[in-house]
């Protein structure tokens, strides 16, 4: 027999989530999966990054095996969804050649173990390299990006051929779902805050410039702080990490400092026309919350729920990783249902 289940949310964590547990064979014939959420597509934080894969140094699951599984099953997908779709370019999912520099870490990269294993290219910057562009130490990799705006588009269209339902709507618990489905999937990001009422979940604030400038065809990355990549159209110029910033307005002050940051690293910028800014908030939690749960209300009502939140600034190159531990997760609730 079929069963419900309901994905909250509708930014890249969400909408991977439900698109991978409709594709896994993880449900029963029959079964139904609802994707609810208040806001989609522009209005989601996932939509305005051109995610780079690559895990930060504040990017973490409950345990360090626990993370590297999630960061090598998300390599796997992404590295997959470029051999495998011919039209991969145009979804925005693509390789791309990268510097990785820093002027206080010899290894560069805080999860640089994993990453020398699964990133092609890897390799130390020569002499010359860092003499080039002023800096210490430096990690040349072949990465991957995934250019949000295109992406999360394709994801919806896969999820609802597959007879996805997508729901608009805005909880005040997820009590109100109870009776409605057998498991619920909670996706919500920095929403979880209210949500489930998770104080542990902060945003970090981070201010991006949209560029038109086709002639930098290489990402380039400066401690996780100033970044430059090209995308499809444009190239992403950041950022800033204010942490407990709610504050999503374009700020002169950040950016003067990520336009200077980004013209020092990279003088061939300064002929970039500036398309637009952007300001969005990373759903930051001291480690990412992948956990099952019972949740009891008031008069005993119970609702079986799967947590899937808290990727902080590296959900784009998390969320296929914890979507399938999440999906694990699911299946396992599933079955103590039918025990
Ligand atoms: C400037 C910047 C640069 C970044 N760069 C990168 C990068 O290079 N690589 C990378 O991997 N990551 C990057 N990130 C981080 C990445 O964008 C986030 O980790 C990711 O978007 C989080 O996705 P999410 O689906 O959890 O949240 P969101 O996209 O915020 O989606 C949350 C969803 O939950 C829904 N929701 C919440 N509460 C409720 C409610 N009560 N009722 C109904 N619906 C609800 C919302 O409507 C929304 O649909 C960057 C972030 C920023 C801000």
């Amino acid at each position: 027999m079929g069963v419900k289940v309901c994905v909250v949310g509708g930014g890249v964590v969400g909408l991977t989530t439900a698109t991978l547990l409709q594709e896994h064979g993880a449900l029963p014939v029959g079964s139904t999966v609802t994707l609810l959420a208040d806001k989609f597509l522009q209005e989601t934080t996932s939509d305005g990054v051109v995610g780079v894969f690559l895990p930060s140094s504040d990017f973490r699951g409950p345990t360090t095996a626990v993370t590297k599984q999630w960061i090598q099953d998300s390599h796997r997908y992404y590295t997959e969804i470029i051999a495998n779709t011919p039209e991969a370019q145009c979804i925005g999912v693509k390789k791309i050649p990268s510097y990785f520099f820093s002027n206080h870490t010899p290894s560069v990269l805080y999860w640089s173990d994993i990453l020398k294993e699964i990133l092609e290219d890897y390799r130390m910057c020569t002499k010359d390299e860092l003499k080039r562009h002023g800096r210490k130490y430096g990690v040349f990799a072949t990465t991957l990006i995934a250019e949000c705006s295109y992406y999360l588009p394709y994801l919806t269209s896969r999820f609802t051929s597959r007879g996805g339902v997508v729901e608009r709507r805005h909880l005040k618990s997820l009590e109100e779902l109870v009776g409605h489905y057998d498991v619920v999937c909670n996706c919500s990001g920095l929403g979880a805050r209210d949500l489930v009422g998770d104080h542990y979940v902060f945003p970090i604030r981070g201010h991006l410039f949209k560029v038109h400038a086709p002639w930098i065809t290489q990402c380039y990355m400066h401690e996780f702080e100033t970044y430059i990549i090209p995308g499809k159209e444009y190239v992403t110029l950041g950022s800033t990490k204010q942490f407990d910033s709610y504050n999503t307005t374009v700020c002169h002050h950040d950016s003067c400092a990520v336009w200077d940051h980004c013209m020092k690293f990279l003088p061939s910028l300064k002929g970039a026309k500036v398309l637009w800014q952007w300001v969005g908030l990373r759903p930051w939690r001291p480690y990412v919350r992948v956990e099952k749960e019972t949740m009891v209300f008031k008069g005993g009502k119970t609702l079986k729920v799967v947590h899937n939140y808290g990727h902080g600034s590296g959900g784009v190159t998390s969320s296929p990783g914890t979507a399938m531990h999440a999906i694990t997760l699911i299946k396992q609730l599933l079955q103590e249902k039918k025990d």
